[in-house]
C-alpha cells in the first residue's frame, strides 16, 4: 500500500460518527427510561393503548403509532418507487 501514512478516518467522518453514537445512547436512554416507567406511558403513547406491563424490552417500548410512522414512510417510499402497471 502506497497510501500507508494516510488517516484512516478523517476529522469529518469521526465527529459524524461520534454523533451517531451519541443519538444512539439518548435513544437507548430514552427507551430505558420507557421501560423502567421513569419516562410515564402516558408521555410517549400516543394511541392510549400502549401497557407497560406488556413491554419486555427496549425494543418493544415504542408506541405502535410511532411504528406506524415507520411502516408509512416505508410504504410511501415503496409506492413512489413502483412502476404503473395498468
Ligand atoms: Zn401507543
Amino acid at each position: 500500500m502506497a497510501n500507508a501514512d494516510e488517516p484512516l478516518a478523517d476529522e469529518e467522518w469521526l465527529k459524524r460518527y461520534n454523533e451517531e453514537v451519541k443519538q444512539n445512547e439518548e435513544l437507548e436512554r430514552m427507551l430505558q427510561k420507557r421501560l423502567d416507567g421513569t419516562e410515564h406511558v402516558d408521555s410517549w403513547c400516543l394511541c392510549g393503548n400502549c401497557n407497560r406491563v406488556l413491554l419486555q424490552n427496549q425494543s418493544e417500548c415504542y408506541c405502535c403509532n410511532e411504528l406506524d410512522a415507520c411502516k408509512e414512510a416505508m410504504s410511501s417510499d415503496v409506492s413512489a418507487s413502483r412502476p404503473s402497471n395498468n
